[in-house]
């Protein structure tokens, strides 16, 4: 989600919507909109700026436009141009265009439009790639200049399938700005550089941490220039998430260690990704084409006024976003721009995925032209989004990217709030209990987040808490996860919904919530630093609280060691096990088989098996239980040689915790048994 700005307070409670339903409202676009369908577009890669052996070359996409022209400075922000350059107008593609027979490498630019009888404040327009200080001038760089030793190489880890990926949400300072991090480059992308790092006791942190854990991909929370941080004032220590995009195509400079030099944030991201790709990690980008930070004075609206963003009949900004405005996808000029966009990040910064924000504000066709394209570039990029909206949209609910339409889609992925809400209680209300922490009557959702949404003959869909329906054609369609960066984060919610309970409790439910996300169909999603307990200290929405809330306490490794053992664990049991990775639903239906329990008379319990070696394991029969409740539960296994793998808070995918011959057996409170048999 986002809540960056004072308009999208509001949004804080609506984000995490989804299967509520949504009124019933439009059909189609406004009539205030249906202006925007005669605009000439143009789809050059040419767009604003070119530099080659003949010089410099601006071509601003602006139709309505009377006039145009750019604006040429020696400096990012200050100080008057150095020159003006008329454009000219090519009315068959809607472009002005201007040249100079220079390489105007180190200067900065602008443009300007006249509309409607007056000229607009200035802009960098809406394809800077790179940018001055808070990004007012676009900068004209030489990137190939900005290339790490060895990025010509360069190449994230290979994704088979999407339900082989495990993602690691994380925020930048998080990640590094406590003092015991141990790192250097504090709340920059070099802090993810820096190996060796580690907690006072020792223990790795940084990239280092994130490879003992074990995961596959790192989320960057957004990391494109966005508006709420003055980069001019870096020592106020400014905190946000960053959910309020300003440049699209450039690196936020809060960031860098330099934002005032352009080059040195676009060098120290690709470094950053470079480093991870080194340690096996790919790097998955926030993007967030859904609004703009401001309405009027967005880049958007001074290019091109009215176009790139949605109305109401009375041409009033519709907002979906929550945030004051919404974008729109249907309209083929702001289509291709979040496409280009895309496989711009793709191909100079080799980011690995997108994690769509708000995806319901774009439509389907989008999204799936977005996909198609990425794969082009690279097969293993993974795209995946929030399935809902925060507010309603002009664009009819059936053409919305939103959960429940996830099946119109191919190789794009949606978060299941269905799991996240069933596990650990309702994330309105702080107080309310979930599967994995006693409260009864979420069986059958918890189910159909272990099944990924996808149909499954034991799975009553009808009995959903959040959705009624198998919305999913494949596992490959789904995210599972408990919590991110939005909300409580999973210690916070345990602390207030099982407060009076010993830690331990809290700490058993913790491992539990995550035993279900590991070891369901789907994707795995973890939020950076529950693996060592990490909390916000009950703030729920901190996207602008201090350091002091948000930085994670990398001391809580030592602390909370045997947490971290028992996180690490359950990765190399699914990366080492693909029967937790099924990639059809035919697959789960055929292999995935719930044992009879009457959750009337045992609520808060759930056993299944994975059967017949499914989808290529070495083992023949997994079998899962889940108890949820306060107390110890009895489930009835079946005679053999099982090799325990989890049970009792502690697991040992390779060499097992012990031997059991099945039968009855106990199931501690709050816990994970998993057993397996060759
Ligand atoms: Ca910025």
């Amino acid at each position: 989600m986002k809540i960056s700005t004072p308009g999208c307070l509001v949004a804080a409670s609506l984000m995490a919507l989804s299967a509520v339903a949504l009124p019933a409202t439009v059909s189609a676009q406004s009539a205030y909109d249906a202006r925007f369908n005669d605009y000439p577009t143009y789809s050059g890669d040419d767009l604003e700026l070119t530099v080659d052996n003949s010089g410099t070359h601006f071509r601003l996409w602006s139709p309505k436009a009377s006039a145009a022209r750019v604006n040429l400075y020696d400096n990012g922000r200050f100080g008057a141009p150095f020159k003006v350059l008329p454009m000219k107008f090519d009315a068959s593609n809607g472009t002005w265009t201007a040249s100079v027979p220079e390489k105007l490498y180190g200067k900065f630019y602008t443009f300007q439009i006249e509309y409607d009888g007056k000229w607009k404040d200035e802009t960098p327009g809406v394809w800077a790639k790179a940018v001055g200080v808070n990004g007012a001038r676009a900068a004209i760089i030489d990137f190939a200049a900005t290339d790490p030793e060895g990025w010509n190489e360069d190449k994230g880890p290979k994704v088979d399938n999407f339900s082989d990926v495990v993602v690691y949400e994380m925020h930048h300072r998080d990640m590094s700005e406590h003092p015991s991090s141990g790192i250097a480059n504090k709340g920059k992308f070099l802090a993810l550089t820096e190996h060796g790092t580690t907690n006072p006791d020792g223990l790795a942190t940084g990239i280092d941490h994130l490879k003992e854990l074990g995961v596959t991909h790192v989320h960057i929370l957004p990391s494109y220039d966005y508006n709420s941080v003055d980069e001019l004032n870096l020592q106020e220590n400014t905190y946000n998430w960053g959910y309020d995009p300003l440049n699209y195509n450039a690196p936020e400079g809060s960031y860098s260690t330099n934002p005032s030099d352009p080059a040195t944030r676009v060098r120290e991201m690709k470094e950053m990704v470079k480093a991870l790709h080194d340690a096996g990690i790919g790097v998955i980008m926030d993007v967030v084409y859904n609004h703009t930070a401001s309405n009027d004075d967005s880049n958007f609206e001074l290019t091109a006024p009215g176009y790139y963003h949605r109305h109401w009949d009375d041409g009033s900004y519709s907002d979906a976003s929550g945030c004051g405005n919404e974008t729109a996808s249907d309209r083929q000029q702001m289509r291709d721009y979040i496409i280009n966009s895309t496989k711009y990040w793709a191909d100079e910064y080799h980011i690995d995925g997108f994690r769509f924000d708000l995806m319901a504000i774009h439509d389907t066709e989008t999204m799936n032209q977005v996909a198609a394209e990425l794969k082009k570039i690279d097969p293993s990029i993974f795209v995946y989004g929030e399935g809902w909206t925060a507010g309603d949209s002009p664009l009819a609910k059936e053409r919305r990217a939103l959960k429940e339409n996830v099946s119109k889609m191919t190789d794009i992925a949606v978060f299941s709030d269905d799991l996240r809400d069933a596990v650990k209680g309702h994330y309105t209300d702080a107080a309310d209990r979930g599967f994995a922490t006693g409260k009864p009557g979420l069986e059958e959702t918890v189910k159909i987040g272990i099944v990924a949404a996808t149909p499954h003959p034991q799975v009553d869909y009808s009995k959903g808490a959040n959705s009624k329906f198998p919305y999913a054609k494949s596992p490959e369609m789904i995210v599972n996860y408990v919590s991110c960066h939005d909300d409580l984060t999973l210690t916070d919610k345990l602390r207030k919904s099982m407060a009076g309970s010993p830690e331990k409790d809290m700490l058993d439910a913790a491992k539990l919530a995550q035993t279900i996300v590991f070891t369901s169909q789907g994707t795995p999603f973890m939020f950076a630093g529950e693996e060592i307990f990490r909390d916000k200290k009950g703030v729920h929405n901190s996207y602008k609280s201090p350091d002091s809330i948000n930085a994670i306490d990398w001391s809580n490794k030592t602390k909370y060691r045997d947490q971290f053992d028992y996180y690490k664990g359950l990765i190399e049991l699914r990366k080492s096990h693909p029967a937790f990775r099924m990639t059809t639903a035919d697959q789960i239906a055929r292999h995935l088989r719930f044992d009879r329990i009457d959750s009337k008379k045992t609520p808060n319990l759930i056993s299944y098996s994975l059967l017949d070696n499914a989808n290529g394991d070495a083992w023949k029969e997994i079998k899962v239980v889940f108890n949820g409740a306060s107390h110890p539960q009895e489930v009835n296994i079946k005679k053999g040689d099982w090799k325990i793998v989890a049970a009792d808070g502690l697991i040992s995918p390779k060499g097992g915790l012990g031997k059991s011959q099945g039968g009855r057996m106990t199931v501690a409170p709050y816990s994970a048994l998993i057993l397996a048999r060759e």
